[in-house]
């Protein structure tokens, strides 16, 4: 996945445009410029790229995630339903609006289980979002049919899924907002940054202000804008534009190679009875950005895990006993462990957690392996790779 990896004279240069005129802020200072906008001509790319009306950049994939939420009106006391197995960044996002993430399970895709989303809806639920973890996806049909039926918001993050597609349509732009990171280890980085995408106007004229104090962005003097509400900063800079307005270019050649690499692996670990596939919905297209199979059970999976980094074998994780992804290990979450008093309603609103189990979603992040695909890897190098892998897993049997 990690655009860092292929790094160069494209990304410097883009830079170094933005450094020899000295504008290193995306709105205003018109007359200096020479013409280089680099955040307008990054989210002109990214309109193509993804197929949507609009793209609002932002500083990060979090404040996509906050920035889209606060853009459809969500806010103190509402319940956002997400996932047990995606990043802490989902529910941090929900928090930062007051708001009340509500975890329910995954199921075989290692995305939202529609029937677990539909059994979790109360009169507070004002939106679902989906997080279309390591390159795949939920069955987005089925979501939106729910969301459909009890008038919910529904948000996607894309952000590990950049370049993945569903019935044709790009991942990130089939909900009603999508949210992406490009972050240092995303399939395009800016260094830091992320984006908001958008078919409906009033979530994109939301985000835009939201997300720069409130400015309207009316005229060319920023002194004489007006706030036609409360925002924030969560501004992305000229230079972090600039790197994935280079990166942006390239990423139909970091998708083939991912692809390649991640089709050697899948075709050596296929010929192992015991090894499953993570489901694909009907008509969905990985972006390869991780191979994720299980295995028959936990110790297995441990076993092989273990063997891997021995050998190894890199960048394969086994997020049942890892503490960022999966919500076993978020004891900061479980437990409320803020720096500052959260509000009641908040704090009674995640009294659900309070020893619950997710049965199912250990079911399968227990048994499931997800190995990061690499673009500088050689393909004799994968080769090799996919080699050792299948050894292991036969060994460990
Ligand atoms: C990386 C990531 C984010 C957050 O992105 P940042 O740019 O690091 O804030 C959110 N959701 C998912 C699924 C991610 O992988």
């Amino acid at each position: 996945m990690p655009g860092f990896e292929l790094f160069g004279d494209a990304e410097r240069e883009s830079v170094n445009d933005v450094l020899d005129n000295g504008v290193l802020m995306r709105y205003g200072f018109d007359g200096m410029r020479n013409g280089h906008w680099k955040a307008k001509a990054l989210e002109a790319e990214l309109q193509k790229t993804f197929q949507t009306n609009h793209v609002q950049l932002v500083s990060s994939g979090t404040a996509a995630v906050s920035v889209a939420l606060a853009s459809a009106g969500i806010g103190a006391g509402d319940e956002v339903i997400m996932p047990t197995f995606t990043f802490v960044a989902s529910f941090e996002a929900i928090m930062m609006l007051g708001a009340i993430p509500i975890l329910v399970d995954i199921d075989s895709t290692l995305t939202l289980d529609p029937k677990a989303v539909e059994a979790a809806i109360t009169p507070k639920t004002k939106a679902v979002m989906v997080v279309q973890m390591c390159g795949s996806m939920a069955d987005m049909d089925a979501l939106k049919s729910v969301c459909d039926k009890h008038n919910l918001v529904f948000v996607e993050d894309a952000c590990q899924a950049i370049g993945g597609s569903y019935k044709g349509k790009p991942l990130g732009s089939i909900a009603d907002l999508g949210c992406f990171s490009f972050d240092f280890v995303k399939t395009i980085t800016c260094g830091e940054g992320g984006a908001v995408i958008s078919n409906n106007k009033t979530y994109y004229i939301n985000a835009d202000h939201y997300s720069d104090h409130g400015h309207d962005h009316i005229g060319s003097d920023r002194g004489a804008e007006t706030h036609p509400f409360l925002g924030y900063n969560f501004r992305i800079s000229e230079l972090h534009a600039a790197v994935g307005l280079a990166q942006v270019k390239r990423l139909p050649e970091f998708l083939a190679l991912q692809k390649r690499n991640f089709d050697i692996i899948r075709a050596e670990l296929q010929q192992i009875p015991e090894v499953e596939f993570r489901t694909v919905p009907d008509g969905g297209v990985e972006s390869c950005a991780f191979l994720n199979f299980f295995l028959p059970d936990l110790d297995i999976a441990r076993r092989v895990s273990q063997a891997f980094k021995e050998s190894g074998v890199d960048a394969c994780f086994h997020y049942y006993d890892n503490n960022w992804h999966y919500i076993r290990k978020w004891n900061h979450l479980k437990e409320l462990k803020s720096l500052f008093p959260i509000a009641q309603e908040v704090k009674e609103g995640l009294q659900y957690l309070q020893g619950k189990t997710y049965k199912q979603s250990d079911s399968y992040i227990a048994r499931n392996i997800s190995c990061l695909i690499k673009l500088s890897w050689r393909e004799e190098e994968v080769k090799q790779r996919a080699k050792k892998m299948a050894q292991l897993i036969k060994a460990n049997l």
